[in-house]
């Protein structure tokens, strides 16, 4: 039986349709109007890097479309296409406003309380799709359905600027050159790939000459960020957040593997750098111990594959009383998961920033119907109903992913030092 909705609909028939948004439009909450689910379609796109792109686009029997985007990863985007297939058949003939209710069943029924982060990322994208059809319905941006606008822009920091620098004078260029397109924060991991959780002292030492340039290249009114992608073992996270203290970097992200809970919330007593974890947590019971325990000032959640929309401002709702702060974490497009991002940072209190991947914006602003423009480091709320943004799916097949893809290359134990 499909969810019902008593609201304003489309009155594809008539002059006074909500949808179209003309001065004539009035809502008709006389109508018992059944929506449903009809088709469920993935696009893989191509970005020409190392990251993949993976959105949804939701049809229904009215004649709605909703978009949502996945989280996805390198050699990983098959995995997760094949959960957003299979789950939207469990979504097709279902209603879209029935949003909580397919959570919790995808996650109860489907996954059998054993979920992935291939699991969560296309429940992701199933979830903002259904608030885009949903918005639309309403005629309302969906903050607007959320509590409403807490800020009128969202404030970004740049990050993807920093990929080919190696020396110190590298990173504090091209830091120069973010700065110069009007960020006022910006992000970036010192540390040398492969990760490694015990690294020498000569990785150590570039590390902190690396921040040292950037510091010293964009003066102090610039916030820096630093990233260190679950690396380093306590003891040595510890030593160099000590070393990095005099740069005053705006926060120290996840300086250890967060599923070591006890040494991640060790890190944070030990160092005055704000600690940020939450973009590899996924589930309500494992941000819990991030309170319980007292681990982190700052969650970084990322939309795209903590669960969706509702997900995302739950977490912020549970973060209220533990005084932690909330910056979404957005490895995504500059497109539909930057517009479910910007949807639920317009409405929590306790939002502080959010991602911007400045080497997304080109092939963003191609496939999307209406960029998000970022000016001095901010981005305006989008009005229009639902999610805000619609993708060109001419645009998105011309840069499908190719079925075959050469997988990266992963060290051998001859490579490791
Ligand atoms: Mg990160």
């Amino acid at each position: 039986m499909p969810a019902t909705f008593l609201g304003p609909v489309c009155h594809r028939s008539s002059a006074d349709c909500v949808l179209c948004r003309k001065a004539a439009c009035r809502p008709n909450f006389s109508r018992l109007v059944v929506l449903q689910i009809t088709q469920v379609t993935p696009f893989l796109v191509d970005t020409g890097g190392s990251k993949s792109w993976l959105f949804v686009k939701l049809d229904t029997d009215e004649g709605l479309v909703g978009w949502g985007e996945a989280y996805t990863q390198q050699d990983r985007d098959a995995a997760m296409l094949a959960h957003l297939v299979e789950m939207g058949r469990h979504l097709v003939g279902r209603g879209p406003f029935a949003i909580k209710h397919f959570s919790s069943v995808m996650y109860l029924d489907y996954a059998l309380r054993r979920p992935a982060m291939e699991f969560w990322s296309a429940l992701s994208a199933l979830e903002q799709a259904m608030w885009d059809i949903a918005g639309k319905a309403c005629g309302q941006p969906v903050y607007n359905l959320l509590g409403g606008p807490c800020r009128a822009r969202i404030r970004v920091y740049a990050n993807g600027w920093s990929e080919q620098s190696r020396t110190p004078d590298q990173y504090a260029q091209r830091a120069c050159e973010v700065v110069a397109r009007g960020f006022t924060a910006l992000k970036f991991d010192p540390f040398s790939n492969p990760w490694r959780t015990h690294i020498g002292r000569a990785e150590e030492d570039l590390a902190v000459e690396r921040v040292r340039a950037v510091r010293e290249a964009v003066g102090s009114s610039v916030e820096i960020l630093i990233e260190v992608h679950r690396r380093l073992a306590p003891n040595e996270s510890i030593r160099i957040a000590g070393r990095l203290e005099q740069f005053q970097p705006f926060w120290y992200e996840e300086p250890i593997d967060p599923e070591d809970m006890a040494g991640l919330a060790e890190v944070r007593r030990r160092t005055s750098l704000p600690v940020v974890t939450g973009e590899a947590l996924y589930s309500k019971a494992q941000f819990a111990q991030v309170f319980a325990q007292r681990a982190a000032d700052i969650l970084n959640p990322d939309v795209c594959n903590c669960g969706g929309i509702l997900a995302l401002k739950e977490i912020a709702s549970a973060a209220e009383p533990w005084h932690v702060a909330i910056a979404p974490h957005n490895y995504n497009s500059t497109s539909v998961g930057l517009a479910s991002t910007l949807q639920v940072s317009a409405c929590i209190p306790n939002f502080l920033i959010t991602e911007y991947f400045v080497n997304f914006a080109s092939l963003g602003s191609e496939i999307a119907s209406r960029p998000f423009e970022v000016k001095d480091s901010h981005i305006e709320l989008p009005t229009e109903p639902g999610l805000g943004i619609e993708l060109d799916e001419s645009a998105l097949q011309r840069h499908k992913l190719p079925a075959e893809r050469r997988p990266r290359h992963i060290r051998t134990y001859e490579e490791e030092q």
